[in-house]
């Protein structure tokens, strides 16, 4: 079973979309399983506070080392690797997402206000993963984008195994255009080559389409898989 935990201030926001549908379906069976440990619960004066003013001066709030630490440290085994979503950390992308969806287990520390005390960062067994250039005001919604990408990839959850397989990044390219009925839609037709019945000559267009979209696109991807090659 992959064991997700997520440390929040907003344990009600989980399993939020994640107890429907094809996710839903995955936690009934027990192929992996969702726990929100609520960090507020960790706090050890009576106000139960978290966050207090940085140290130098400056806007916002900062989370407490000691509060963070307090909850990591009575949910985890001792050195448990721990994601904390930042717009420092490195940027998530399909690699990252498939090396998390082959453990056992991820550990999510979600940051509100202006982030969280350094020291605890430091200190525990913590990287830092983004989930785009922009900043979001709390841990929680990037948590869904890595939690999405992630469970789709674990065995089982989605179904049809292969359907992970020709998709956008999966060999450094961007996906080919898709169709479907009607054939003729205001008319505009499919292209031709998909109603062939030639599997090779669909794959080859295939292959055609993701390159021509990826170097239009994302140069950035272009260079990099001509790198690999
Ligand atoms: N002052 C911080 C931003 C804090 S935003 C800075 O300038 O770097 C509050 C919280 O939202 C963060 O602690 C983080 O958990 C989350 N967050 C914001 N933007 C994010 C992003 N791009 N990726 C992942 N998490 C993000």
């Amino acid at each position: 079973m992959f064991k997700v935990k997520i440390f929040t201030l907003y344990p009600e926001f989980f399993p939020g979309p994640f107890d429907k549908g094809i996710y839903g379906k995955a936690l009934e069976k027990k192929i992996w399983e969702l726990k929100a440990v609520n960090i507020r619960n960790y706090a050890e004066d009576k106000h139960k506070t978290v966050d207090d003013k940085p140290y130098g001066g400056g806007s916002g709030m900062v989370m407490r080392a000691d509060v963070i630490a307090n909850s990591l440290d009575n949910n985890l085994e001792p050195n448990q690797k721990i994601y904390y979503l930042s717009p420092r950390g490195k940027l998530l992308d399909q690699e990252i997402v498939k090396n998390i969806s082959k453990e056992k287990y991820l550990n999510i520390l979600c940051g509100h206000f202006e982030g969280i005390d350094q020291r605890v960062l430091d200190k525990r067994n913590i990287e830092e993963i983004s989930i785009g250039d922009y900043v979001i005001s709390g841990g929680e919604n990037a948590s869904y984008i890595i939690l999405d990408s992630v469970l789709r990839l674990i065995p089982g959850v989605l179904g049809n195994e292969q359907s992970t397989f020709d998709e956008s990044f999966e060999n450094g390219l961007l996906e080919y255009p898709q169709y479907t009925k009607p054939q003729i839609w205001q008319k505009n037709k499919v292209p031709e080559v998909l109603l062939s019945g030639d599997h090779a000559k669909i794959k080859h267009w295939r292959l055609t389409q993701s390159e021509a979209i990826t170097r239009d696109r994302r140069p950035d991807l272009w260079h990099k898989r001509n790198k690999k090659n």
